[in-house]
């Protein structure tokens, strides 16, 4: 008969649950462990929107797996990338001051 191993580790497999699963229990377990997630993430070119920016240059949202937030990436080419994390209460609040401190129009990217 055929040995079956684990297909990520190689390891041979004999307990009934291993043999139909065709992963090792120690594999498994490290499997449940890790939660995958399709993370929401809102992108634009930051030229389009600032004087001073250059090609390439881009702004970028990215909601935190928990939906409490969002990174905030900026990228500025050779002065490469700043991450703030925020949460959505941060985010409500710069939104807020920022059109305080300037009457900024809203743009509406790709409209
Ligand atoms: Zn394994």
């Amino acid at each position: 008969m055929e040995e079956k191993t684990c297909k990520y580790c190689g390891t041979t497999l004999e307990k009934e649950q291993e043999l139909q699963s065709g992963v090792c229990s120690f594999c498994q377990k490290q499997k449940d462990s890790i939660t995958e997630s399709k993370r929401r993430t809102v992108f634009a070119d930051l030229k389009k929107f600032d004087y001073f920016a250059h090609e390439g240059d881009f702004i970028e949202l990215t909601e935190w797996t928990n939906g409490e937030g969002a990174d905030l990436c900026i990228s500025e080419g050779k002065n490469g990338e700043k991450y703030i994390p925020l949460t959505y209460g941060m985010l409500e609040a710069l939104v807020n001051l920022a059109h305080r401190l300037v009457d900024i129009p809203v743009y509406k990217v790709g409209l």
